[in-house]
């Protein structure tokens, strides 16, 4: 069984679906690309994953565990970290307290983010809100490192950063993989900087998984069917 399964979720925002059939799987120690145009599910799916929306059929499963009953609160301390679209760190707290304020038994504490992002440990007394948009973005990253994840999903976690931001970020990215048996998911818009450090992509169409598989199969007919403006 992978780590998290995902098998025909439907889910819906009151009365309007937005997930009609979604499955996929991470194994342990992968990267995963979830890909798809803007309104696609992408987000939504996260979303299901932490148990921030409930889905209404189908089934989401963590490291063998159904995830349907339970808390959001609950899913964090299973080992799921969240890197959520437009960081929402804690804007009036010091860096130093947006870390500890996630902090959960680990070989990920403070020492280890400042080494891992040593711009944090720089500005550990400055509010969040005095950061820049990549320092922000480090920080959102670290908080979730915090947690002690199994699996980190980071959603759309270079948008809006200038381009040598990004690639800073991507970096991370990358060091996170080579350097720890993280499992990740990866939302971006940016096919090749996915394709550099993700080993396997599914792509999300209208609410279902239309597409999976290794970067090699991702021809100029796949993305253009999908991924296309
Ligand atoms: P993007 O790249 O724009 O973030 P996405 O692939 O993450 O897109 P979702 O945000 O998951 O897409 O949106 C999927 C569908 O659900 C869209 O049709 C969207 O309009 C709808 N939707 C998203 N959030 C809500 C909400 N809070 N209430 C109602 N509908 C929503």
């Amino acid at each position: 069984m992978s780590l998290l399964h995902l098998s025909n979720v439907a889910a819906f925002y009151g009365p309007s679906q937005a997930l009609f059939d979604v499955s996929l799987d991470l194994e342990e120690g992968e990267v995963l690309a979830l890909m798809g145009r803007n309104g696609m599910g992408k987000t939504t799916t996260i979303k299901v994953i932490f148990r921030l929306l409930k889905h209404r059929s189908g089934r989401v499963m963590f490291d063998g565990r159904d995830l349907d009953p339970l808390p959001s609160h609950r899913a964090a301390r299973l080992g799921l970290g969240l890197v959520p679209e437009g960081r929402r760190c804690f804007a009036n707290l010091t860096v130093r307290e947006n870390l500890m304020a996630a902090a959960r038994p680990g070989p990920w504490d403070i020492a280890r983010v400042h080494r891992f992002f040593p711009r944090l440990g720089e500005r550990t007394a400055q509010n969040a809100a005095s950061l820049s948009g990549g320092e922000q973005q480090m920080l959102a990253i670290g908080r979730a490192l915090m947690t002690n994840p199994r699996v980190l999903v980071l959603d759309e976690a270079t948008e809006g950063l200038a381009p040598v931001v990004r690639q800073e970020i991507w970096a991370a990215i990358a060091r996170l993989k080579s350097e720890t048996g993280l499992s990740l998911i990866v939302v971006d818009k940016s096919l090749r900087e996915l394709s550099g450090v993700a080993d396997r992509a599914v792509i999300l169409e209208k609410g279902r998984s239309v597409w999976s598989g290794g970067f090699a199969g991702l021809t100029p007919e796949v993305r253009d069917r999908y991924l296309g403006v």
